[in-house]
């Protein structure tokens, strides 16, 4: 008898594989990411799983990993333990979601759990459906993302001689030296953009969202290689909610 691995988990991606089946792509809070081939999962139909999985829900796999040379493990069923359907009720919030589980897919790697990012997903998946402002989550949960693999860009230090950059004048950032520069390294990075002034006063959980969405999607994008296809969708989202805040919002 097949072994199962209990995880909890959030469903990133849904791909067809044939008719019947599904290769579903997890994020495990134990397991980090998993490829697995769902079958039965034909939606309407009582299946193992009736309902079939949604993308950005949260809930208990159980599941084999895969032997041999199969590069697929087997999903054998999934319990539901969260839609967070109010993140359907508004295009910003659902673009959001469908951009951070982009990038976990993008900057994760199988068999390399990280709980805490698991946790950080799940905690903005949840803020996300419920009521407060959604733009200031996504730059914040890029910095959690890029914390948690690694790749977090130094900010506090010039990337290149680790003096304090000044904050005062056009500062610089090069995704390929991992962060800001100082006026006085600039000028040997061909690969870099010019900062929003006063940017670097703030923090990305607490400042301009798209300003930070931008700089830190544009740090993501150099380290796994493309841009998100969400990214666009979503920063012209985010731009004009900052043009335009919701009434009531202050
Ligand atoms: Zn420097």
């Amino acid at each position: 008898m097949m072994s199962l691995e209990r995880d909890d988990a959030v469903v990133l991606r849904l791909s067809e594989f044939s008719e019947a089946s599904q290769i579903v792509t997890l994020l495990g809070r134990g397991h980090g990411l998993l490829r697995l081939i769902a079958k039965g999962v034909r939606r309407g139909t009582r299946t193992r799983f009736a309902a079939g999985l949604d993308l950005l829900e949260l809930g208990e796999a159980s599941f084999a990993l895969p032997r041999g040379d199969a590069q697929l493990g087997t999903l054998a069923d999934w319990v539901q333990r969260d839609s967070f359907a109010g993140l359907r009720r508004e295009l910003l919030r659902l673009q959001a979601g469908l951009y951070a589980v982009e990038l976990v897919t993008a900057l994760t790697e199988e068999h390399d759990p990280h709980p805490e990012l698991f946790d950080a997903l799940v905690d903005t998946l949840r803020r996300l459906a419920g009521k407060g402002p959604a733009a200031p989550l996504v730059p914040r949960f890029q910095a959690a993302l890029l914390h948690a693999v690694g790749y977090h860009p130094l900010l506090d230090e010039c990337a290149s001689c680790h003096r304090p950059p000044r904050i005062r004048g056009p500062l610089y950032f090069s995704a390929g030296a991992g962060g800001v520069l100082c006026r006085d390294c600039e000028m040997h990075y061909v690969e870099k953009r010019r900062l929003p002034d006063g940017l670097l006063t703030t923090r990305p959980d607490a400042g301009d969202p798209f300003a930070w969405f931008e700089l830190l999607d544009y740090h993501a994008a150099h380290i796994a290689g493309r841009r998100m296809s969400s990214a666009s969708g979503l920063g012209g989202l985010l731009r004009r909610a900052a043009a335009a805040p919701p009434a009531g919002g202050g």
